[in-house]
């Protein structure tokens, strides 16, 4: 390919065009330090201004009350797996998990292993076509919290209404859907996301915590899985992802500049229906995984009727510049990766792709 394609990647996965830019222009002298972002000290004002402005603008964006932080933390949205039960399922208190997918899966099995943990709902039964119905949730004496996924990346769902806990603390990774649409951080009361799919390149993940679960991180536990070492030092105990961070900077201010989450969410919302009118109006010839209640607006996974198809359909399409549309294993066929970097016209031309293919095939 000698020009940039449009890149259907689940995570790593496509950035806007004007952050790469951004990065590239000051790559070698980053504001007059004659130095790139990679080289300077973590403790320099030039990175303190990163880090801090990388919070605030997060907290703009998704409208976070004062009494959250925002913390940059290693490991990846995996690595969050085993610090949540780790900090709160002390002093006899049960971990809560609605498994709605694989990695809501893997979420739950390492909470097995580090406590007492309760499956409050799975819809592992449907082959996760759906999320769990708020009345299916049982959760168990002594909660430490309800953990949930927003979105199931692999599945291709998305939790529409998220379920309301009272005063048990709603945990969320939202590692595939965090900033593509307005929420209420509120119900929350720690969100987790990896970086990789809507908030930059990989390396950290980005964790929005409300003070009381910072006041609760359980002392008894190694410094770097404390969630309280992170908050009292800015996260900069020990030298962070700098150049992650700096990155996910330049994403957030890409999407202010965009107009903030209300364009997003609206541009979001025309994009996925794009894709799941074609599948709808396709007389079969596309079979959508997703059961029409829960389809995530972020990744969109459908078959054709066997597997040679679908990889004739992802071979033509890479021909075309439409890459990374291959399904997971688990789930097989394709999978559309629609994240907020993914510009209309990617998938608008997949949407006509997908009508020329069927038109050649059906
Ligand atoms: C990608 C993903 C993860 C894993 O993220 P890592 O940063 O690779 O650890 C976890 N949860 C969800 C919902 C994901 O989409």
């Amino acid at each position: 390919m000698s020009e940039r394609v449009y890149n259907f990647n689940p995570g790593p996965a496509t950035l806007p065009v004007s952050a790469l830019e951004q990065a590239q222009k000051e790559l070698l002298n980053y504001k007059g330090t004659g130095m790139s972002v990679m080289e300077i000290s973590h403790r320099s004002k030039q990175f303190e201004e990163i880090i801090l402005g990388a919070e605030s603008l997060l907290k703009e964006l998704l409208q976070i009350p004062e009494n959250y932080r925002v913390l940059f933390i290693g490991m990846g949205a995996t690595g969050q797996f085993d610090m949540i039960p780790m900090n709160y399922m002390v002093d006899g208190k049960i971990g809560n998990y609605v498994v709605t997918g694989s990695f809501a899966n893997k979420a739950y099995k390492e909470a097995v292993k580090v406590g007492e943990a309760n499956l409050a709902a799975s819809t592992k039964e449907l082959n996760f076509a759906r999320v769990a119905n708020p009345d299916e949730i049982q959760l168990s004496d002594k909660p430490a919290y309800l953990h949930i996924t927003t979105n199931n990346t692999i599945f291709g769902t998305q939790w529409k209404v998220f379920p309301d806990t009272g005063d048990v603390p709603l945990i969320a990774d939202m590692s595939s859907d965090i900033l593509s649409k307005k929420i209420d951080v509120s119900k929350f009361a720690l969100i987790y996301a990896g970086a990789q799919k809507n908030l930059g390149p990989a390396g950290a993940a980005v964790v929005i915590i409300r003070d009381d679960m910072i006041e609760k991180s359980n002392q008894n536990l190694p410094t770097m899985l404390k969630y309280d070492t992170y908050a009292k030092n800015d996260s900069l105990y020990n030298t962070p992802a700098s150049f992650t961070i700096y990155m996910i900077k330049l994403m957030l201010e890409w999407v202010k500049s965009e107009g903030g989450l209300d364009v997003i969410e609206k541009r979001n919302e025309d994009k996925a229906k794009l894709i799941y009118d074609t599948i709808d109006s396709s007389n079969g010839f596309y079979k959508g995984h997703a059961e029409e209640g829960s389809r995530s607006l972020m990744n969109i996974t459908f078959k054709l009727s066997n597997e040679d198809l679908d990889k004739e359909f992802i071979a033509e399409a890479a021909k075309i510049g439409l890459a990374g549309l291959k399904g997971h294993r688990e789930v097989g066929g394709i999978r559309a990766s629609i994240y907020n970097a993914m510009p209309v016209e990617g998938c608008q031309k997949l949407a006509d792709f997908m009508k020329e293919f069927q038109a050649k095939h059906a």
